[in-house]
């Protein structure tokens, strides 16, 4: 596992538990509002170094009986391609795992589910599910990596864990009618929306690199 950062104590990534949280490094999508540029960018990500894994596997074996859980995030860690053992690991210790992902993975989320390797995803809606919806907030989207969202969307949802769906709404971003589109959509699911933060982001240009991505913020409406 490529580890970028270690939170030995939080309260606030899941809900009503005392979690650890690993962030792992390197990412396949690239979001303006992301605040994890040093997590995703290869030139940012060569500056620090990596942590030692098994200097964490021995904090959590230490710490088991103060932990309710570990929380895997990143980056996006279903890149990592010794994650199913890692999170099998982690269980060994008693500690139920939760995952954060952008759900361009659905193979390796069928693998975890279908191992018992994690109790909880938390999966990134980052806009309407259309191309040009999607690539307003991460430039990356194209049509091949939206099916793989749309696929892990149903695997979640079927998975029989617990999950939740996620939005950040950036106004400058996305149109009321497309957050409202997104209410709908996932009305019988685990939905919830949040805020966009100011601070250290990936894209302190949002609406230029919209622009760029052939997108301009007066063409917004894109329910296509
Ligand atoms: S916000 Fe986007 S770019 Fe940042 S880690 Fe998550 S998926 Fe990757």
């Amino acid at each position: 596992m490529r580890i970028g950062g270690f939170i030995k104590q939080s309260l606030i990534d899941w809900e009503g538990k005392v979690t650890s949280v690993i962030f792992t490094k390197g990412c396949n999508f690239r979001c303006g509002y992301c605040h994890n540029p040093y997590l995703v960018l290869p030139e940012l990500i060569r500056q620090t170094r990596d942590m030692e894994e098994v200097e964490i596997l021995n904090f959590l074996s230490k710490r088991r009986h103060w932990l309710d859980g570990v929380v895997i995030s990143g980056g996006e860690p279903t890149l990592q391609k010794d994650l199913p053992d890692f999170t099998r690991r982690i269980k060994e210790f008693g500690l139920p795992v939760k995952l954060d992902t952008n759900g361009s993975n659905p193979d390796i989320l069928k693998q975890l589910i279908r191992d018992r390797s994690i109790d909880c995803i938390a999966m990134d809606i980052k806009s309407v599910l259309s191309p040009p919806c999607y690539q307003k907030v991460n430039y990356t989207t194209n049509a091949s990596l939206l099916e793989k969202i749309k696929q892990s969307i149903q695997i979640i949802k079927h998975s029989g864990l617990e999950y939740q769906f996620r939005t950040t709404v950036i106004p400058q971003v996305q149109t009321p009618e497309e957050i409202e589109n997104l209410k709908e959509q996932f009305a019988d699911s685990c939905y919830i929306i949040q805020e966009f933060r100011d601070g250290d982001i990936l894209d302190n240009h949002l609406l230029i690199n919209t622009y760029h991505a052939g997108v301009s913020p007066q063409e917004n409406d894109c329910h296509k």
